[in-house]
C-alpha cells in the first residue's frame, strides 16, 4: 500500500489563535513540513491535480515557495517566484492588491513567462483570495495561460473562490 494513502493532512495542520493579530486564527502547516510522510502526501495531491502540459509552476512568497518548488521537482517542469516588492533583481511587472486594511504589492521578472506559456499557481493557503487573485492578473501580463490554482488549505467561510471565479481552484484541506 502507498503509505501516503493514510495521511490525513488534517492532522498536521495547528491552529494558531490570534496570529499575527488579535482576531485571526492562523493555519500554521509546520507539523505537515516537518513530517516526511506527510510533505510527500500533500505534494502527491496536489500532483494529482495538476493539469497536464504545464510548463511551469508559479509560487507564491513565501511558503508557496515551499510547495510550489517540491511539486516542480516532482512533476518535472520549472519553477517561477512571485516575490514581495523589491526582492527580484531583473526587470519586473508589479501589481498592487487590496488588503484589510491598506494594500500590498507583488512582482514577477518580466522575462520569467512568456506568450502561450500554460502555469500553475501555489500557494499554501486561500483565505480572503486577494493574493491569489493578483498572482493571476500579473501572470496574465506576461502572456501566460494560468490553468488552475493550487492550495493546501481553503477557508471556504472567506469566499476566497468568489474572486478566483475564471480560474479553477483545488485545495487539499478545506475549512
Ligand atoms: P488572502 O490574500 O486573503 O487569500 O491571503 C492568502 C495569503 O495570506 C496566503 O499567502 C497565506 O499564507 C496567508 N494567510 C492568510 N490567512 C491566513 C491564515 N489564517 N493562516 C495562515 N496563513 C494565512
Amino acid at each position: 500500500m502507498n503509505p501516503n494513502a493514510a495521511v490525513n493532512l488534517r492532522d498536521y495542520i495547528r491552529d494558531i489563535p490570534d496570529f499575527p493579530k488579535p482576531g485571526i486564527v492562523f493555519k500554521d502547516i509546520s507539523p505537515l513540513l516537518a513530517d516526511g510522510n506527510a510533505f510527500s502526501a500533500a505534494i502527491s495531491q496536489m500532483a494529482c491535480s495538476m493539469p497536464q502540459g504545464i510548463d511551469a509552476i508559479v509560487g507564491i512568497e513565501a511558503r508557496g515557495f515551499i510547495f510550489g518548488a517540491a511539486l516542480a521537482q516532482q512533476t518535472g517542469v520549472g519553477f517561477v517566484p512571485v516575490r514581495k516588492p523589491g526582492k527580484l533583481p531583473a526587470e519586473v511587472h508589479s501589481i498592487e492588491y487590496e488588503l484589510e486594511y491598506g494594500f500590498d504589492a507583488l512582482e514577477i521578472h518580466r522575462d520569467a513567462l512568456s506568450q502561450g506559456h500554460k502555469i500553475v499557481i501555489v500557494d499554501d493557503l486561500l483565505a480572503t483570495g486577494g493574493t491569489a487573485r493578483a498572482t493571476v492578473d500579473l501572470v496574465r501580463r506576461l502572456g501566460a495561460e494560468v490553468t488552475a490554482c493550487l492550495f493546501v488549505i481553503e477557508l471556504g467561510f472567506l469566499g476566497g473562490s468568489d474572486l478566483l471565479n475564471d480560474v479553477p481552484i483545488h485545495a487539499l484541506v478545506s475549512y
